[in-house]
């Protein structure tokens, strides 16, 4: 099969491109701009005869003959998609009618990465896909959050109109190897916080709550997703539905590393969900998905990463 990967140089789209490399008869096409990706999270496939990089942006029409497509393109952490929120918008919607459009033409199968911030500021917990969301249309995170919800729409659109094959997750919180340490994250910061002997900065009091699901999981999630009947269009929610507060994961950081680092209070961003935590039944009933890591393993993993990467010198970005 030949399987587009967009987004393939980003944290979940380089994580997704290595595990798809394993299968040998695969052909893996990865494109990317290279905003937020960065080319040191594909140097392990670079050599590999099954594996190619485009650089290109999904915003741009795209010409290539391939069989299944995941769209994992866009900024994702809040800091990232804000720097330049119209250019995000136009990822989530020019990029999915292009892929839309190439998924037409090629009969292909197109996966696309939506997002948790489709509840917004969730008035339903935890957040089964049934709940329509709770979003600002006009705030600093809207870009984001519509731009998803409008590429969701255009999916079932594109299905209803010309029967395209597509599907959708919902990707909870999500860390591990390859996140950016500077890509402003919560985990990303504190990790690289506490390594760095920096102030961890807990926004607002610390008890808001996320649901950190492990990347491999994650992955296997997606894959499962991809590879199920054509009739299963999702939305599904991929998420690890263990629940903390931000104050409780400054805790399990520093539990983990030995550091002089000390909490200090900062501002809490405008519109920052209260609570997020994935309901995953249809995952669990339909893809016989369930994430398998816990948070302190997961952490372990993720610090000896960023341990590797911050000794390499490879911090900016
Ligand atoms: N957060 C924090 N300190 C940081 C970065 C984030 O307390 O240095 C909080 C943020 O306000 C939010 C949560 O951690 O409540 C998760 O933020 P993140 O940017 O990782 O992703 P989000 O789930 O908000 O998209």
């Amino acid at each position: 099969m030949r399987i587009l990967v967009t987004g393939g140089a980003g944290f979940l789209g380089s994580n997704l491109c290595a595990r798809l490399v394993r299968n040998e008869s695969d052909h893996i096409y990865c494109m990317d701009n290279l905003l937020t990706g960065e080319l040191g999270n594909l140097e392990p496939l670079m050599k590999l005869p099954n594996f190619t990089f485009i650089r290109q942006d999904v915003i741009r029409p795209i010409a290539l003959d391939v069989d299944q497509i995941y769209n994992a393109a866009c900024a994702a952490s809040p800091v990232a998609y804000q720097r330049d929120p119209i250019h995000t918008m136009k990822t989530s919607v020019l990029g999915i009618i292009n892929l839309l459009d190439l998924a037409d033409r090629c009969g292909a199968t197109l996966l696309h990465f939506s997002t948790s911030e489709v509840y917004g500021d969730a008035l339903v917990h935890p957040q089964p896909e049934e709940y329509w969301g709770n979003v600002n249309p006009d705030g600093v995170r809207s870009c984001y959050d519509e731009g998803k919800r409008a590429a969701e729409t255009l999916c079932f659109d594109y299905r209803r109109m010309h029967g395209t094959r597509v599907k959708i997750i919902r990707v909870f919180n999500t860390y591990g190897p390859n996140m950016k340490p500077t890509d402003g994250r919560v985990v990303s910061n504190f990790i690289r916080q506490a390594l760095n002997g920096e102030d961890i900065t807990v926004y607002g009091d610390g008890s808001q709550t996320r649901s950190f699901c492990y990347v491999d999981d994650l992955i296997d999630g997606v894959i499962r997703m991809m590879n199920s009947p054509e009739e299963l269009t999702g939305p599904i929610n991929l998420g690890n539905p263990g629940e903390f507060t931000v104050n409780e994961l400054a805790k399990l950081v520093l539990e983990k590393i030995p550091t002089r680092s000390r909490l200090i209070r900062c501002d809490l961003p405008q519109d920052d969900p209260r609570v997020r935590r994935p309901d995953i039944r249809r995952a669990s009933e339909l893809l016989g998905w369930m994430p398998r890591t816990r948070l302190p393993d997961g952490l372990e993993h993720t610090i000896a990463y960023f341990r590797r990467r911050l000794r390499g010198g490879l911090q900016a970005g």
